[in-house]
């Protein structure tokens, strides 16, 4: 009989780890929080390692990406007003792929909906853990219908917590988020917009980076931007009192250029959007037992990485192949898993201190060093690509 496995949360690491566990011959159910699936989302920048677990995971054929051609044009406002040629996210080594999270969402849905494969895995939504009981042979959970009240148990072999960054899986099986989530003094909002900034092309991507606040507008090829705002703060939990929009209007008051009132205008009209606190999740053990964690709620390396879509992916994976490798022994699996995936894990959670001064500078100092790194990196790259027209050679 097949072995059964409750993933907890339908975003990129349960689908990961859906499919991965299906690779290896399980059969895995999905409980979701949320009564349907989300779609859109903000511009994720997926790397190297993430694309090869898409293709891995057999996704990569149904991934929509969307990098304007050379990565775009870049454009760097300064304090003055001015705007400049600039260097952005998707001009770091690893050409990574431009999408927005939905694209992502969108590609392992197809596979876990069974419309790429005819093999559908059982998604319930509206569906949340409220009891998890490792009986040492398998997990009992308690599970609660949020549309009915109604709670029933059910065994698994195993359970994996996908469920984010605030996971409940994590605070049942091991403990208060506080053990794990460190606070890094750092809001985001992030949405789309309907259309481009005026008086710029619709692939253009803009950054205004100051110390202590910036806006980014990542440019696609096909579809119109999405923003970023970020800030840093004092008080995390301060910033949570009130309206988000008249928060960010007073943070960001005094921002002068026109990108940002529009982009403050724009956060306004906008159906939806994201206003959290930055955190990173650092935990000594990924699994417990019979039970696991993947994603955010494992190893959170938060946005200024850049990787966490990427990580989720991989989560996903390497859980299937551990699982393949070590089909008879769980425990062998679960180790083999971990300890492939925690120095990637740990080399990109240390980097994202460095990457956040690239997206926020923390001071006047660090803005000016910022702007003369980039400045350089920029004409060295111009010169290389003028190079490469006069000898022929495709950019
Ligand atoms: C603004 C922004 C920009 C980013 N940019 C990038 C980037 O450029 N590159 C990159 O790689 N990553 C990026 N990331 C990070 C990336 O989006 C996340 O790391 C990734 O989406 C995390 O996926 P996840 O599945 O672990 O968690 P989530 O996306 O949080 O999904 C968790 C799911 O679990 C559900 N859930 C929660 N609690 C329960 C419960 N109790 N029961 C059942 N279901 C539950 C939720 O509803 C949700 O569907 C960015 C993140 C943000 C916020």
């Amino acid at each position: 009989m097949h072995k059964r496995a409750l993933v907890v949360g339908l975003g990129i690491a349960g689908m990961s780890a859906a499919l991965g566990l299906r690779q290896a011959g399980w059969t895995p159910v999905i409980v979701e929080r949320a009564p349907q699936r989300r779609t859109g989302g903000y511009f994720v920048g997926l790397m190297t390692e993430g694309r090869r677990a898409a293709r891995d995971l057999g996704i990569a054929g149904h991934l929509h990406t969307r990098n304007p051609p050379d990565g775009g044009k870049v454009w760097s406002l300064t304090r003055r007003g001015d705007r400049e040629p600039g260097l952005g996210f998707l001009h770091q080594p690893g050409d990574p792929a431009a999408v927005v999270r939905g694209d992502i969402e969108a590609a392992l849905w197809r596979s876990i909906s069974g419309e790429a494969t005819g093999e559908p895995v059982e998604v319930r939504f509206a569906t949340a853990p409220v009891e998890i009981e490792d009986t040492g042979g398998g997990v009992r959970v308690l599970l609660e219908d949020g549309g009915t009240g109604t709670r029933y148990g059910e065994d698994f072999d195993l359970v994996v917590g996908a469920d984010g960054l605030r996971s409940r899986v994590r605070r049942m099986a091991f403990g208060p988020h506080e053990n794990y989530m460190r606070d890094w003094d750092a809001m985001i909002c992030a949405f789309e917009l309907q259309e481009q900034m005026p008086s710029f092309a619709a692939a253009d991507s803009l950054i205004s980076a100051q110390a202590g606040r910036a806006v980014w507008v990542f440019g696609f090829a096909d579809r119109p931007p999405t923003v970023l705002l970020t800030y840093r703060t004092g008080d995390t939990r301060g910033q949570f009192a009130g309206s988000a929009v008249q928060r960010l209007r007073a943070v960001f008051s005094g921002m002068e250029d026109p990108v940002v009132r529009h982009a403050l205008a724009a956060l306004e009209q906008a159906p939806e959007f994201v206003f959290d606190s930055v955190h990173q999740v650092r935990m000594p053990r990924w699994s417990e037992g019979r039970v696991l964690l993947s994603g955010d709620a494992a190893w959170c390396p938060n946005l200024y990485s850049g990787m966490g879509a990427t990580a989720a992916l991989c989560g996903g994976a390497e859980l299937g192949r551990a699982l393949r490798e070590s089909a008879d022994d769980l425990d062998a699996a679960l180790e083999a898993w971990e300890s492939r995936l925690r120095p990637f894990i740990t080399k990109h959670q240390r980097l994202a201190r460095l990457k956040q001064q690239m997206f926020v500078p923390s001071s006047r100092p660090v803005e000016a060093l910022r702007s003369v790194v980039l400045r350089v990196a920029c004409t060295v790259r111009e010169r290389r690509l003028a190079k490469q027209a006069r000898a022929g050679i495709p950019a």
